[in-house]
């Protein structure tokens, strides 16, 4: 038993998955495959034990990719959430995690997809004027729909139209 635990889910909160004990391998991965399932520019995984992992909430949808790997996903909201690879462990998506910012990539794989300007994505130009002011992010909050950042015993608290 590990006092590591690790929660998370997708978006709408109908698939949500428990980890215990430290994530292995944390990387970003740059294959097509993984850019094609994440809609972005790499899959940021790392991998748990089966026996140390359990869903909470919900099944997910699985997409089989290639012969071997399966990718699952929250078939309501469309949040990538696993890759399964036939091993002995699953991978979540990093940015599925309820605290994100716990776990940093230490390794990146395949390079030869990888975007040819990645390096510049964090010296792009920041357009202040884009953010969204507090009395907007007030009415984000008061329609949000996103399952919050933690275990709830009920979801959805009620139900929208
Ligand atoms: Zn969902
Ligand atoms: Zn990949």
């Amino acid at each position: 038993m590990s006092d590591i635990i690790r929660t998370g889910g997708c978006q709408c909160g109908a698939v949500r998955y428990l980890a215990e004990g430290e994530l292995g391998f944390p990387h970003l991965c740059h294959c097509r495959m993984c850019q094609k399932a994440a809609g972005n520019y790499f899959m940021p995984l790392a991998g748990v034990k089966w026996e140390s992992f359990r869903l909470t909430r919900g099944e997910p949808a699985w997409f089989r990719s290639s012969g071997t790997v399966r990718r699952g996903f929250c078939e309501k909201c469309g949040t990538p959430l696993f890759y399964d690879g036939s091993s002995d462990h699953i991978s979540v998506t990093l940015g599925s995690l309820d605290d994100p910012e716990s776990v940093k990539p230490r390794l990146q794989t395949n390079l030869a997809r990888k975007m040819s300007w990645f390096g510049e994505l964090d010296r792009l130009e920041h357009d202040a004027a884009m953010d969204m002011p507090p009395e907007e992010e007030k009415k984000v909050a008061a329609g949000n729909r996103q399952h919050p950042d933690h275990d709830t015993e009920v979801w959805p608290q009620e139900e929208h139209p």
